[in-house]
């Protein structure tokens, strides 16, 4: 129980103030239901610490974690910029009204339409990965007679996850320019070349669910330590320096994240530092959370359907979703925690492994879930599924992806409709041809 959770009267699990039981007769199952009081205020926590030190700074919403016009335009009342990935999600947030010098566009291989898109929208910032798109850039820019303000993309050499860190010196990711074998340097060169391109900085992205900021802090360092070259070889700069997201949440007991505060602060303190070492001016800082804003505010109700026993093996209950709502367990054998959001005042009985309704024995989202006896039509509550459970949601076994509430002071409110089955077909195109005989 986090955020704005609380168990109301009737014994229900309630978030910003509404029951959730309610939620699920008015909107079916299987549903996500997003605490907004409890987005803001990670919003706000990443913002104060930059504030109080007096950093000029961004706070870009990465967008992939669960895209959607609602959420993105929460995030514009909050002040953040956007980060996208895609022309779909580029798509969605020029249709959410985003204002779009706050926006900036990732990816390894974005396509010649998507850069359009982007230069045509005159977005905030792009972030060039790889020479192919350097030069399909600057032409489209020249084109355009338009100057696309970008930030580099490098691999610092620093891979975070969780608890450890690597450092591999040279890295083997498919994404930006190696810092260390001349790559990035010949990237700085060719675009401070271009008439049609400002380059603003650098970006790194280290990780994802990192749950302390030494990786942050190495990967500092190591920005600064180029860009102090590049200040001396090339007279360049850096207006900002992005130092990613991945900063990690509490999805079970055995997870220690830091606060958002407390990843700023000790990143501001290492920026201090390497300014004032290098004799350099002090950047805008940029940070880019996606899960950490998003995810534990997100909850999904399934209801509770069949049971197996293995005898002295395990009770298996299944629920009327699975991976198509949430791909995490399956795909990187993700843990969650759950309860029985209509009987939250009954005692644990026993411990229960929650199965998904698709056709494969990895559809499992929990395999070890203490909860009271649980019985048909009972609802099971999904803690931290607010990030990358919607935005990875599919329609495996044509199961349609279910719809999202947002919940603030009492008051619910759709933002994404339940599929249809006609949805699901809306794109198929009957057979054309006879059967030959
Ligand atoms: C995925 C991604 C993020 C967000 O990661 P989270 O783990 O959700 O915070 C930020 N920046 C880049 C470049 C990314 O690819």
């Amino acid at each position: 129980m986090h955020g704005t959770m609380g168990i109301n009267e009737r014994g229900h699990l309630e978030i910003g103030g509404v029951d959730t039981i309610d939620l699920a007769h008015l909107y079916g199952t299987p549903l996500y239901i997003y605490d907004v009081a409890l987005i803001r205020e990670r919003a706000r926590a990443f913002k104060r610490m930059f504030d109080k030190h007096r950093v000029r700074a961004q706070v870009a919403y990465a967008s992939k974690a669960f895209s959607t016009i609602a959420i993105v335009q929460l995030m514009e009342q909050e002040g953040l910029s956007l980060d996208v990935v895609s022309g779909g999600e580029l798509y969605t947030a020029l249709a959410a009204g985003f204002p779009v010098e706050r926006i900036h566009f990732h990816g390894n291989n974005k396509s010649e339409e998507e850069l359009q898109m982007a230069v045509e929208a005159k977005i905030g910032c792009i972030v060039v990965d790889n020479f192919y798109e350097l030069e399909m850039l600057q032409q489209l820019c020249r084109t355009h007679k338009y100057t696309m303000p970008i930030l580099l993309r490098v691999t610092p050499g620093i891979e975070a996850h969780t608890h450890d860190y690597i450092l591999t010196g040279q890295e083997d990711s498919k994404f930006g320019f190696d810092l260390h074998n001349g790559q990035a340097d010949e990237a700085l060169q060719r675009a401070l070349a271009s008439s049609h391109i400002h380059v603003l900085g650098i970006h790194c992205h280290i990780g994802s669910q990192i749950f302390d900021a030494t990786g942050f802090v190495l990967a500092t360092k190591k920005l600064f330590e180029k860009l102090a070259i590049w200040r001396d070889m090339h007279h360049f700069t850096a207006k900002v320096v992005n130092l990613g997201g991945g900063f990690g949440i509490r999805y079970t007991k055995e997870d220690d994240p830091l606060a958002p505060e407390q990843y700023v602060e000790q990143i501001i303190e290492e920026v201090k530092r390497n300014v004032a070492s290098f004799h350099l001016p002090f950047p805008e800082i940029w940070i880019e959370p996606g899960r950490s804003l998003v995810g534990d505010a997100g909850t999904t109700i399934y209801t509770i359907g069949s049971r197996k026993e293995v005898p002295n093996v395990r009770q298996y209950v299944a629920v009327d979703g699975g991976m198509s709502d949430n791909i995490r367990p399956a795909l990187y054998e993700a843990k969650y925690e759950a309860v029985l959001a209509n009987r939250m005042h009954d005692h644990c009985e026993e411990v229960v492994a929650i199965a998904g309704k698709c056709c494969e024995s990895g559809d499992m989202l929990i395999w070890d879930l203490p909860l009271p006896k649980a019985q048909p039509g009972d609802y099971l509550a999904v803690f931290c599924t607010g990030a990358y459970g919607y935005a990875m949601a599919n329609n495996y076994n044509r199961i349609p992806r279910p719809a999202v509430v947002f919940v603030e002071d009492g008051e619910a409110q759709l933002v994404v409709k339940r599929e249809t089955y006609e949805d699901l077909i809306r794109l198929d195109l009957p057979l054309k041809t006879k059967v030959k005989k």
